[in-house]
């Protein structure tokens, strides 16, 4: 099976929404009237971002949920995306169950697959998303990490610290019961785009960015693009991941062999959660609320922004904490 083959057995569909689709040099997109396109471009490296023995459905998932990630945190709606893809060899049940994986996410976002590219080579994995944001009063409606301001509300989606945990636990770093590794281990091989929160949040947060990386890290972005500082209370979001102790025990922690410390790490150093982390002026309390709400997403307030620049860690008492926690970085 030749590279055209591939393309047009996993790959080629019918365009809907894109004014050309696969099969010609380019794609063509037709943004509505008083609408940009967002865009964003994430790699998928095998050994670095998944294993040889990746669930290829799975994969699929993942490679187009992590772009999804990106429109969600800037607030765009998906409209398309374009699939590079090199492969070491033609695997056809390891191409159906990765198309199958791909296509569901794409389908349940109304995100068309309109092109890419695809050659030989070690297993890599690149989309680029298209997405769209009104424009209002010549004034984008994207969020951004920019925006933040000294007395917003810092807020948190879901649960983070999760993927972590399932990749310490996968690794025999620490132990967890069954019941909680599969519930971890979705979080890490199938993340859920917040798609529908940061929709709901546009017009109501002032900046957002999703968490890839890491909550401390990924925040610090906002604080450097926003020019601003912040205060986290850390037992927040630690509330938020022991949540699964608390679903599947009677008891936090209960049968897990991690520490507070360890727990306090994997929420604030832990990447691949997909969260969505945004800034909101109090005023707009009842809104965000409204927003998680109509977007089925939890979401908890766990600090606030400050005028003082540096990030500032407190526990449940409010007494300081040491900061050392550091996050994810390819090259560090
Ligand atoms: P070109 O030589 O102009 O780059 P290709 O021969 O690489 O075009 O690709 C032919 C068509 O198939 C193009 O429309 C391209 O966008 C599309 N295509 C190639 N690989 C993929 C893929 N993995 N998924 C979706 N579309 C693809
Ligand atoms: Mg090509």
């Amino acid at each position: 099976m030749g590279e055209f083959d591939v393309i047009a057995r996993f790959f080629k569909r019918p365009a809907r929404c894109a004014a050309l689709g696969i099969g010609d040099d380019c794609a063509l997109l037709q943004p509505a009237p008083g609408t940009q396109l967002a865009i964003s471009c994430d790699m998928l490296v095998l050994g670095r971002h998944f294993f040889a023995d990746a669930d290829p459905c799975q994969l699929g998932h993942k490679s187009l949920a992590v772009n999804l990630s990106d429109l969600a945190a800037c607030g765009a709606k998906p409209l398309a995306f374009t699939l590079a893809l090199a492969l070491p060899e033609v695997n056809e049940p390891w191409l159906e169950a990765f198309a199958q994986g791909l296509f569901a996410l794409a389908d349940a976002h109304g995100c068309e697959l309109i092109g890419g590219d695809t050659t030989a080579g070690p297993l890599n994995i690149c989309i680029t998303v298209f997405g769209e944001v009104p424009v209002v009063n010549g004034q984008s409606q994207a969020l951004l990490r920019s925006g933040a301001r000294a007395g917003d509300d810092l807020y948190v989606s879901g649960t983070v610290g999760d993927a972590r945990l399932a990749l310490d636990a996968l690794q025999g770093k620490l132990t967890v019961p069954a019941d909680v590794l599969t519930l971890a281990r979705a979080r890490l091989e199938m993340p859920t785009p917040r798609v529908a929160l940061g929709l709901a949040l546009r017009g109501i947060a002032t900046a957002a960015i999703d968490v890839s990386d890491g909550l401390m890290g990924d925040l610090g972005h906002i604080l450097e693009g926003s020019d601003v500082g912040a205060t986290v209370q850390v037992d927040q979001v630690l509330r938020s991941i022991a949540c699964y102790a608390r679903a599947t025990r009677s008891e936090d922690h209960v049968g897990i062999d991690v520490s507070l410390e360890q727990w306090r790490a994997l929420a604030l150093c832990g990447g691949d959660d997909y969260e969505l982390l945004f800034t909101a002026p109090p005023r707009q309390r009842a809104s965000v609320a409204a927003a998680a709400q109509a977007s089925q997403t939890p979401v908890q307030r766990i600090g606030l922004i400050e005028a003082e620049a540096g990030l500032r860690l407190v526990d449940e008492r409010g007494q300081a904490l040491p900061n050392h926690y550091a996050s994810f970085d390819h090259f560090a």
